[in-house]
C-alpha cells in the first residue's frame, strides 16, 4: 500500500517522532514523468497545482522534472518564487485577485483572469498585454459537490454564455486573449472530464486569439485497493482528434496545458502516527484506535468522507496475528475527528479490518500527499504543525519542514 516498509516506518518514527508526513521522491518523479507524457496534438505544458502540497522541497523536486506551476493565490505565487521557480513558469488562477498583482505580473508571473471583474482589473493595470481567461464550460466533474469546480453550482471561472462580455473587455483594454483555461473539478469521472474538455474547445472557438488551452487538473487517483486511477494516456489520446479537428476548422494548432495536483502527489505521501489508546463502547458499540494525528494533519475524511488506506505497523516488528474491526480516530476533542468515515459521508462510520493494535504501534495513513499538509486543521487543540520528511532517491530520509514549536504557534499573539 505504501512506499515505506515497516522497518523504514519504525526508523523514521525513531528519528523524527510522530505525527510526521513522509513523502517519496521516486514516486513524485514517476508521476511527474507520467504527466509530462500526456498525449498532445501540438505540444504540452504541464503545471503542478501547488496548492495540493506547497512545501518548497516538493515544489523543487517537481519543478526539476520540467513541470511549471499553477498558483491559487498571490501568496502561493510568491512561495513558488521563493522556492526558486522562474516567474514565467508560474501562472496564477485565483478566486481572490492578489493585492500585489501588478508587482507579480511585472516580475513575469502569468495571470489567468477567473471572472469578468478580474479581467477588467487586469486590463486597467496592463492594457494591450496578453492574458488568459478561465471559463466555466457549463458542466463539472468532482468526486462530490465540494470538489466540483464547474457547472451551474460553481462560482469558478467566467460562465460560458458570457463570452461576449469577455470580448467587449478585450476590445476596451486592447487585451490579447491568447490563453484559455477551464478546471472542472477534482477526482471525478474521466468520461465527464473528456466531455468538459470538448465543451471547452467549443468555447475556445469563440475567442479568436486563443492558441493555448489549459484543461486544468482533476485526474482521479486510486488511494484504496479496488479504486481506479485516471488513465492519462487514454484520456489524452481520446482528445487528439478533437484538437486536430479544431486546427483544421479554425486554423489554430492549440498548445495544450494540464495542471494536476492530486495526480502528482497523492500517493507520494503518508502520515505516520502513534496508536495512543485502544478503547471500545461495549458489545453493541465499536472498537476505536486513537492516534496522535487526525484532522490536524488529515482533514479530508472529516471534510468529504474521503477514504485513506490505513495500516497498523507493530512497534516491535514481529508479525502480529489477529485482526479486528476498528474505527480510527484523531486526537482532537471533536467527534468529527475521524479517519474512517463512510465513503463520501463524513457523518457516517465505516469500521476497517485492521491488525489488532497496541498503544505504541504505528499507524500509517496512505494517500496523504495531496490536500493533507496543505489543508489541515492547523493548531486546533493547540497541537503543533507536524514535520515533513522526504525520502530521497537513495533512500535517505531528510527533514524538509521542522515540527512547529509552541513559541512559533504563539508568536503573533499580543496580551498588552
Ligand atoms: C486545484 C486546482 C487544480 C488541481 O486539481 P487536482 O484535482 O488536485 O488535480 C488545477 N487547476 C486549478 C485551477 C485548481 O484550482
Amino acid at each position: 500500500m505504501s512506499f515505506l516498509s515497516g522497518d523504514q516506518a519504525r526508523a523514521i518514527r525513531a528519528e523524527f517522532g510522530t505525527p510526521v508526513y513522509v513523502y517519496d521522491q521516486r514516486t513524485l518523479e514517476a508521476s511527474a514523468r507520467e504527466v509530462l507524457a500526456f498525449p498532445s496534438a501540438f505540444g504540452l505544458t504541464a503545471r503542478y497545482a501547488m496548492k495540493a502540497l506547497p512545501t518548497a522541497a516538493i515544489i523543487r523536486v517537481l519543478y526539476e522534472t520540467g513541470l511549471h506551476i499553477d498558483a491559487s493565490s498571490g501568496f502561493e505565487a510568491e512561495r513558488a518564487l521563493r522556492a526558486g521557480v522562474a516567474p514565467d513558469r508560474i501562472q496564477i488562477t485565483a478566486q481572490e485577485l492578489p493585492k500585489d498583482l501588478k508587482d507579480l505580473v511585472e516580475r513575469g508571473v502569468l495571470f489567468n483572469a477567473c471572472s469578468l471583474r478580474q479581467l477588467e482589473a487586469y486590463g486597467q493595470l496592463f492594457p494591450g498585454r496578453e492574458v488568459s481567461v478561465r471559463i466555466n464550460p457549463g458542466l463539472g466533474a468532482g468526486h462530490n459537490n465540494r470538489t466540483n469546480t464547474s457547472g451551474p453550482s460553481s462560482s469558478f471561472g467566467i460562465w460560458h454564455e458570457k463570452l461576449d462580455q469577455v470580448l467587449a473587455l478585450q476590445r476596451e483594454f486592447d487585451l490579447r486573449l491568447t490563453r484559455m483555461h477551464a478546471h472542472i473539478g477534482s477526482g471525478g469521472d474521466p468520461e465527464v472530464w473528456k466531455k468538459c474538455a470538448r465543451l471547452t474547445l467549443e468555447a475556445a472557438a469563440r475567442l479568436p486569439d486563443v492558441t493555448r488551452l489549459n484543461l486544468g487538473g482533476g485526474f482521479k487517483v486510486a488511494r484504496l485497493p479496488g479504486e481506479a486511477s485516471a488513465n492519462l494516456r487514454e484520456i489524452g489520446e481520446a482528445l487528439l482528434p478533437d484538437f486536430e479537428a479544431f486546427a483544421a476548422q479554425h486554423g489554430r494548432e492549440l498548445h495544450l496545458e494540464i495542471e494536476p495536483g492530486t495526480y502528482l502527489v497523492a500517493n507520494a505521501g503518508v502520515v505516520l502516527a502513534d496508536v495512543i489508546d485502544v478503547v471500545d463502547s461495549g458489545a453493541e458499540g465499536y472498537a476505536f484506535i486513537k492516534t496522535d494525528t487526525g484532522m490536524t494533519e488529515i482533514l479530508r475524511p472529516t471534510l468529504y468522507g474521503a477514504q485513506h488506506p490505513i495500516e497498523v505497523v507493530p512497534a516491535d516488528g514481529d508479525e502480529r496475528h489477529g485482526e479486528g474491526d476498528y474505527l480510527v480516530v484523531g486526537h482532537c476533542c471533536e467527534s468529527g475527528d475521524s479517519l474512517t468515515p463512510q465513503p463520501g459521508d463524513p457523518e457516517g462510520l465505516r469500521p476497517r479490518r485492521l491488525c489488532q493494535p497496541e498503544p505504541g504501534d504505528i499507524v500509517v495513513i496512505g494517500g496523504a500527499g495531496a490536500y493533507c499538509s496543505a489543508l489541515a486543521g492547523k493548531n486546533y487543540n493547540s497541537f503543533p504543525e507536524a514535520p515533513e520528511v522526504l525520502v530521497r532517491r537513495d533512500g535517505t530520509a531528510v527533514l524538509i519542514r521542522q515540527r512547529q514549536s509552541l513559541d512559533q504557534m504563539l508568536i503573533n499573539e499580543r496580551t498588552s
